[in-house]
Protein backbone atom coordinates (compact mmCIF):
# COMPACT_ATOMS: atom_id res chain seq x y z
CA UNK A 1 0.00 0.00 0.00
CA UNK A 2 1.24 3.29 -0.94
CA UNK A 3 0.41 6.51 1.22
CA UNK A 4 1.49 10.42 0.11
CA UNK A 5 2.49 11.71 2.77
CA UNK A 6 3.37 15.51 2.79
CA UNK A 7 5.45 15.59 -0.78
CA UNK A 8 6.12 11.88 -1.69
CA UNK A 9 4.81 8.42 -1.79
CA UNK A 10 6.15 6.29 1.35
CA UNK A 11 5.26 2.58 2.26
CA UNK A 12 2.61 1.55 4.63
CA UNK A 13 5.42 0.91 6.89
CA UNK A 14 6.93 4.09 6.35
CA UNK A 15 4.25 6.60 6.81
CA UNK A 16 4.69 7.83 10.29
CA UNK A 17 3.81 11.21 11.90
CA UNK A 18 5.03 12.86 15.09
CA UNK A 19 3.56 11.62 18.26
CA UNK A 20 3.92 16.07 18.27
CA UNK A 21 1.27 16.26 15.33
CA UNK A 22 -1.66 18.19 16.40
CA UNK A 23 -3.70 16.12 14.78
CA UNK A 24 -2.75 13.51 17.50
CA UNK A 25 -2.94 15.84 20.46
CA UNK A 26 -5.65 17.54 19.48
CA UNK A 27 -8.04 16.70 16.58
CA UNK A 28 -6.55 19.96 15.05
CA UNK A 29 -7.44 19.03 11.59
CA UNK A 30 -9.79 18.55 8.36
CA UNK A 31 -10.20 15.84 6.02
CA UNK A 32 -12.45 14.86 3.14
CA UNK A 33 -13.62 11.33 1.64
CA UNK A 34 -13.89 10.85 -1.64
CA UNK A 35 -14.97 7.43 -3.88
CA UNK A 36 -13.24 6.67 -7.06
CA UNK A 37 -15.76 4.75 -9.94
CA UNK A 38 -13.13 2.96 -12.32
CA UNK A 39 -10.58 5.87 -11.79
CA UNK A 40 -13.00 8.46 -11.92
CA UNK A 41 -13.72 10.50 -8.72
CA UNK A 42 -17.21 11.13 -7.30
CA UNK A 43 -18.26 15.40 -6.99
CA UNK A 44 -14.30 15.97 -7.00
CA UNK A 45 -15.12 19.74 -7.35
CA UNK A 46 -17.31 19.88 -4.17
CA UNK A 47 -15.19 17.84 -2.46
CA UNK A 48 -12.23 19.91 -2.77
CA UNK A 49 -14.22 23.04 -2.60
CA UNK A 50 -15.52 21.40 1.00
CA UNK A 51 -12.13 20.37 1.81
CA UNK A 52 -10.81 23.96 1.25
CA UNK A 53 -13.61 25.71 2.92
CA UNK A 54 -12.64 23.42 6.52
CA UNK A 55 -9.48 24.55 6.39
CA UNK A 56 -10.43 28.56 5.79
CA UNK A 57 -12.81 27.75 8.82
CA UNK A 58 -9.99 26.61 11.16
CA UNK A 59 -7.13 29.02 9.82
CA UNK A 60 -5.40 26.11 8.10
CA UNK A 61 -3.32 27.34 4.85
CA UNK A 62 -3.59 24.02 3.05
CA UNK A 63 -0.28 23.47 1.19
CA UNK A 64 -1.79 22.06 -2.01
CA UNK A 65 -4.45 23.80 -4.65
CA UNK A 66 -7.15 22.68 -5.81
CA UNK A 67 -5.76 21.88 -9.09
CA UNK A 68 -2.94 20.04 -7.22
CA UNK A 69 -4.99 17.67 -6.07
CA UNK A 70 -6.48 15.69 -9.41
CA UNK A 71 -2.97 14.30 -10.46
CA UNK A 72 -1.94 13.28 -6.95
CA UNK A 73 -4.86 11.44 -6.61
CA UNK A 74 -4.83 9.66 -9.81
CA UNK A 75 -1.20 8.46 -8.90
CA UNK A 76 -2.75 7.69 -5.59
CA UNK A 77 -5.29 5.04 -7.42
CA UNK A 78 -2.64 4.09 -9.66
CA UNK A 79 0.26 3.60 -7.44
CA UNK A 80 -2.40 1.36 -5.29
CA UNK A 81 -3.81 -0.14 -8.50
CA UNK A 82 -7.16 0.78 -7.81
CA UNK A 83 -9.70 1.94 -9.62
CA UNK A 84 -13.09 1.52 -6.96
CA UNK A 85 -11.83 2.83 -4.38
CA UNK A 86 -11.99 4.99 -1.26
CA UNK A 87 -9.78 7.82 -0.85
CA UNK A 88 -9.05 9.83 2.67
CA UNK A 89 -7.15 13.25 2.67
CA UNK A 90 -6.34 14.44 5.77
CA UNK A 91 -4.26 17.75 7.07
CA UNK A 92 -3.75 17.91 10.08
CA UNK A 93 -2.15 21.38 11.40
CA UNK A 94 1.47 19.56 11.65
CA UNK A 95 3.84 18.64 14.11
CA UNK A 96 4.92 21.52 17.19
CA UNK A 97 5.55 21.55 20.81
CA UNK A 98 2.43 20.60 23.20
CA UNK A 99 -0.19 23.38 23.15
CA UNK A 100 -3.34 24.70 21.34
CA UNK A 101 -1.61 27.75 19.42
CA UNK A 102 -2.08 26.69 16.21
CA UNK A 103 1.39 28.71 15.44
CA UNK A 104 3.37 26.37 16.93
CA UNK A 105 3.09 24.25 13.99
CA UNK A 106 4.38 25.65 11.13
CA UNK A 107 3.86 23.07 8.60
CA UNK A 108 0.89 20.82 7.93
CA UNK A 109 0.82 17.11 7.47
CA UNK A 110 -0.62 15.86 4.62
CA UNK A 111 -1.81 12.38 4.10
CA UNK A 112 -3.74 10.98 1.30
CA UNK A 113 -4.95 6.77 1.73
CA UNK A 114 -6.16 5.14 -1.69
CA UNK A 115 -7.68 1.65 -0.35
CA UNK A 116 -10.73 -0.91 -1.37
CA UNK A 117 -13.93 0.29 -1.06
CA UNK A 118 -15.31 -0.82 2.80
CA UNK A 119 -17.76 -3.70 2.26
CA UNK A 120 -21.20 -3.16 2.52
CA UNK A 121 -22.57 -6.64 2.78
CA UNK A 122 -25.64 -6.08 -0.33
CA UNK A 123 -28.10 -7.78 1.87
CA UNK A 124 -28.13 -4.24 3.76
CA UNK A 125 -29.29 -2.42 0.69
CA UNK A 126 -31.95 -5.29 -0.38
CA UNK A 127 -33.27 -5.57 3.71
CA UNK A 128 -32.59 -1.94 4.98
CA UNK A 129 -30.48 -1.10 7.94
CA UNK A 130 -31.68 -0.36 12.03
CA UNK A 131 -30.85 2.74 13.40
CA UNK A 132 -31.31 3.73 17.52
CA UNK A 133 -31.91 7.90 18.17
CA UNK A 134 -28.51 8.00 20.37
CA UNK A 135 -28.61 9.63 23.87
CA UNK A 136 -25.37 11.42 22.39
CA UNK A 137 -26.49 14.72 20.94
CA UNK A 138 -24.74 16.16 18.07
CA UNK A 139 -22.23 19.03 18.70
CA UNK A 140 -23.68 22.70 19.05
CA UNK A 141 -23.30 24.44 15.55
CA UNK A 142 -22.54 27.52 17.83
CA UNK A 143 -19.37 25.44 19.43
CA UNK A 144 -18.28 23.22 16.41
CA UNK A 145 -19.31 24.26 13.06
CA UNK A 146 -20.34 20.82 11.01
CA UNK A 147 -19.82 22.50 8.41
CA UNK A 148 -15.92 22.11 9.09
CA UNK A 149 -15.15 18.68 8.26
CA UNK A 150 -13.09 18.13 11.05
CA UNK A 151 -10.61 15.51 12.63
CA UNK A 152 -12.22 15.76 16.04
CA UNK A 153 -15.05 13.41 15.49
CA UNK A 154 -15.50 12.48 19.15
CA UNK A 155 -18.86 13.85 18.92
CA UNK A 156 -19.98 11.57 16.22
CA UNK A 157 -17.89 8.35 18.13
CA UNK A 158 -19.85 8.29 21.08
CA UNK A 159 -23.04 7.98 18.88
CA UNK A 160 -21.55 5.29 17.03
CA UNK A 161 -20.36 3.52 20.31
CA UNK A 162 -23.70 3.38 21.56
CA UNK A 163 -25.19 2.39 18.00
CA UNK A 164 -22.45 -0.19 18.24
CA UNK A 165 -23.31 -1.50 21.90
CA UNK A 166 -26.61 -2.26 20.44
CA UNK A 167 -26.11 -3.88 17.50
CA UNK A 168 -27.20 -1.66 14.99
CA UNK A 169 -25.43 -0.30 12.13
CA UNK A 170 -25.71 3.43 13.23
CA UNK A 171 -27.22 6.03 15.68
CA UNK A 172 -29.46 9.49 14.39
CA UNK A 173 -28.12 11.90 16.58
CA UNK A 174 -30.88 14.75 17.67
CA UNK A 175 -29.27 18.68 18.12
CA UNK A 176 -29.69 20.84 21.04
CA UNK A 177 -33.35 21.80 20.50
CA UNK A 178 -34.05 17.24 19.79
CA UNK A 179 -34.55 17.65 16.72
CA UNK A 180 -33.25 15.66 14.28
CA UNK A 181 -29.63 16.06 12.83
CA UNK A 182 -28.13 13.25 11.48
CA UNK A 183 -26.54 9.82 11.65
CA UNK A 184 -22.31 9.71 13.00
CA UNK A 185 -21.11 9.97 8.79
CA UNK A 186 -24.24 10.35 6.72
CA UNK A 187 -27.24 12.23 6.16
CA UNK A 188 -30.86 11.27 7.11
CA UNK A 189 -33.84 11.39 4.27
CA UNK A 190 -37.73 10.08 5.27
CA UNK A 191 -40.52 9.86 2.91
CA UNK A 192 -43.85 11.20 4.50
CA UNK A 193 -47.12 10.89 1.97
CA UNK A 194 -44.80 11.37 -1.22
CA UNK A 195 -42.71 14.00 0.22
CA UNK A 196 -39.06 13.33 0.63
CA UNK A 197 -37.99 15.46 4.14
CA UNK A 198 -34.14 15.81 5.59
CA UNK A 199 -33.38 17.84 7.99
CA UNK A 200 -32.05 21.48 7.16
CA UNK A 201 -28.41 22.39 7.16
CA UNK A 202 -29.32 24.59 10.16
CA UNK A 203 -30.21 21.99 12.06
CA UNK A 204 -26.46 21.99 12.66
CA UNK A 205 -25.73 18.96 9.96
CA UNK A 206 -22.65 18.66 7.48
CA UNK A 207 -23.91 19.68 4.05
CA UNK A 208 -23.78 16.46 2.39
CA UNK A 209 -22.54 15.96 -1.44
CA UNK A 210 -24.41 13.09 -1.70
CA UNK A 211 -27.77 14.78 0.24
CA UNK A 212 -27.21 17.57 -2.77
CA UNK A 213 -27.16 14.82 -5.42
CA UNK A 214 -29.96 13.19 -3.91
CA UNK A 215 -32.37 16.19 -3.69
CA UNK A 216 -31.48 17.54 -7.08
CA UNK A 217 -32.24 14.04 -8.25
CA UNK A 218 -35.45 14.06 -6.55
CA UNK A 219 -36.62 17.96 -7.90
CA UNK A 220 -35.95 16.79 -11.59
CA UNK A 221 -38.38 13.79 -11.06
CA UNK A 222 -41.03 16.53 -9.96
CA UNK A 223 -40.67 14.57 -6.11
CA UNK A 224 -41.70 17.16 -3.83
CA UNK A 225 -38.91 17.84 -1.14
CA UNK A 226 -38.59 19.72 1.80
CA UNK A 227 -35.80 20.68 4.14
CA UNK A 228 -37.04 21.33 7.85
CA UNK A 229 -36.53 20.90 11.24
CA UNK A 230 -38.48 17.44 12.32
CA UNK A 231 -38.88 15.89 15.39
CA UNK A 232 -37.94 12.12 15.69
CA UNK A 233 -41.66 11.31 15.50
CA UNK A 234 -41.42 12.19 12.63
CA UNK A 235 -39.31 9.44 11.29
CA UNK A 236 -41.56 6.63 13.19
CA UNK A 237 -44.39 7.72 10.94
CA UNK A 238 -42.49 8.34 8.06
CA UNK A 239 -43.48 5.56 5.28
CA UNK A 240 -39.78 5.04 4.53
CA UNK A 241 -35.98 6.80 5.28
CA UNK A 242 -32.64 5.91 3.76
CA UNK A 243 -29.22 7.31 4.71
CA UNK A 244 -26.88 8.90 2.25
CA UNK A 245 -22.78 9.52 1.92
CA UNK A 246 -20.56 9.29 -0.17
CA UNK A 247 -19.04 5.65 0.15
CA UNK A 248 -22.40 3.94 1.23
CA UNK A 249 -24.53 5.87 -2.19
CA UNK A 250 -28.27 5.67 -0.90
CA UNK A 251 -28.97 3.04 2.07
CA UNK A 252 -32.59 1.94 3.28
CA UNK A 253 -33.48 1.91 6.58
CA UNK A 254 -36.07 -0.71 8.17
CA UNK A 255 -36.06 0.24 11.70
CA UNK A 256 -35.68 3.19 14.43
CA UNK A 257 -35.63 2.40 18.26
CA UNK A 258 -36.81 -1.83 16.84
CA UNK A 259 -39.51 0.06 15.44
CA UNK A 260 -40.37 -0.68 11.79
CA UNK A 261 -40.54 2.26 9.22
CA UNK A 262 -43.10 1.80 6.78
CA UNK A 263 -43.80 -1.24 5.22
CA UNK A 264 -39.58 -2.01 7.05
CA UNK A 265 -38.54 -2.95 3.74
CA UNK A 266 -36.83 -0.40 1.08
CA UNK A 267 -40.04 1.83 -0.12
CA UNK A 268 -40.36 2.86 -3.86
CA UNK A 269 -39.29 6.27 -3.55
CA UNK A 270 -35.82 5.24 -2.07
CA UNK A 271 -36.06 2.54 -5.14
CA UNK A 272 -36.51 5.53 -7.41
CA UNK A 273 -33.62 7.40 -5.97
CA UNK A 274 -31.71 4.53 -5.45
CA UNK A 275 -32.05 4.05 -9.24
CA UNK A 276 -31.96 7.54 -10.78
CA UNK A 277 -28.27 7.62 -8.74
CA UNK A 278 -27.20 4.41 -10.80
CA UNK A 279 -27.67 5.74 -13.90
CA UNK A 280 -26.89 9.63 -13.54
CA UNK A 281 -23.61 8.48 -11.77
CA UNK A 282 -21.38 8.81 -15.12
CA UNK A 283 -22.44 12.76 -14.96
CA UNK A 284 -20.95 13.20 -11.01
CA UNK A 285 -18.17 11.62 -12.22
CA UNK A 286 -14.68 13.63 -13.19
CA UNK A 287 -11.90 12.27 -15.15
CA UNK A 288 -8.49 12.80 -13.73
CA UNK A 289 -6.11 14.79 -15.12
CA UNK A 290 -9.18 17.56 -16.53
CA UNK A 291 -11.16 16.51 -14.25
CA UNK A 292 -12.04 19.95 -12.50
CA UNK A 293 -13.39 20.95 -16.33
N1 LIG B 1 -22.71 13.73 7.89
C1 LIG B 1 -21.54 13.42 8.47
C2 LIG B 1 -21.35 13.70 9.93
C3 LIG B 1 -20.50 12.85 7.71
O1 LIG B 1 -19.33 12.56 8.30
C4 LIG B 1 -20.72 12.58 6.34
C5 LIG B 1 -19.69 11.99 5.50
O2 LIG B 1 -18.62 11.70 5.89
C6 LIG B 1 -21.96 12.91 5.78
C7 LIG B 1 -22.94 13.50 6.58
C8 LIG B 1 -22.25 12.66 4.32
O3 LIG B 1 -21.49 13.52 3.51
P1 LIG B 1 -21.12 13.23 1.99
O4 LIG B 1 -22.39 12.90 1.27
O5 LIG B 1 -20.53 14.51 1.53
O6 LIG B 1 -20.17 12.07 1.98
Amino acid sequence: MWIYLNNRFVSRDEARVSIFDHGFLYGDGVYETLRAYGGRLFMLRQHLERLERSARLIGLALPLTISDWPPLLEEALRRNGLSDAYLRLTISRGEGSIGLDPSLCPTPTLVVIAQPLPNYPPHLYDEGVRLIISQTRRNLAEALPPHIKSLNFLNNILAKREATLAKVFDAVMLNATGHLAECTTSNLFFVRHGRLCTPAVGCGILDGITRNVVLQLARARYIETEEGTYPPADVFAADECFLTNTTMEIMPVRSLNDRPIGSGKPGPLTQTLQSAFRSKLPDFLQKAPGLLD
